[in-house]
C-alpha cells in the first residue's frame, strides 16, 4: 500500500552564480575548441573570449558553451 510514490522534481540542486562567476580553475581546463588557446572571462558581456582566435563563446548558468557553433566570431 504506498500512494506516494517518487517525487523526483523536488529540487535540482543548482545554485545559479552571478553571471560568470566562474571557477578559475575550470578556466585552466577549457580551451577554445577551434584554436587550443587559452580563454579570458569577459564578464561584461557575459562570454569566455578566446586569446588566440578571439572568439567569444557564451556562458549560460555558469556553464561555458565551447561549441564553435555556437561562438561568436570577431567581425563576423
Ligand atoms: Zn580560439
Amino acid at each position: 500500500m504506498s500512494s506516494r510514490g517518487c517525487r523526483s522534481m523536488a529540487h535540482n540542486g543548482v545554485m545559479a552564480t552571478s553571471g560568470t562567476d566562474l571557477d578559475p580553475l575550470l578556466l585552466e581546463l577549457v580551451a577554445c575548441p577551434a584554436c587550443h588557446g587559452g580563454l579570458a572571462v569577459d564578464a561584461g558581456a557575459g562570454e569566455l573570449t578566446c586569446t588566440g582566435c578571439g572568439r567569444a563563446y557564451p556562458v549560460v548558468d555558469g556553464i561555458p558553451v565551447l561549441l564553435v557553433d555556437e561562438a561568436r566570431t570577431p567581425g563576423a
